[in-house]
């Protein structure tokens, strides 16, 4: 393997950690605990910034669960 496909393999490998990490849904509800009332946007991290930026995406927490996701735009 060189270098860049290793570093695109990294780079996948973080976009997939993120979004197991940061659950991406469509609804504007919870998708841990399906809370819909209290949830809140957040200023997205800049590491989410950075490997999301195709993506449109807006960052909110659940306050039931306190739990971070991400909802991505319709
Ligand atoms: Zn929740």
């Amino acid at each position: 393997m060189n270098p860049s496909t290793i570093s695109v393999l990294f780079l996948a490998g973080l976009v997939i950690g993120l979004l197991l990490f940061y659950r991406p849904t469509r609804r504007h509800q919870c998708p841990y605990c399906g809370e819909a009332v209290s949830i809140d946007r957040i200023a997205r991290p800049l590491w989410v910034k950075m490997l999301m930026f195709f993506l449109p995406t807006k960052s909110f927490k659940c306050f039931a669960c306190m739990k971070p996701f991400l909802m991505i735009k319709k």
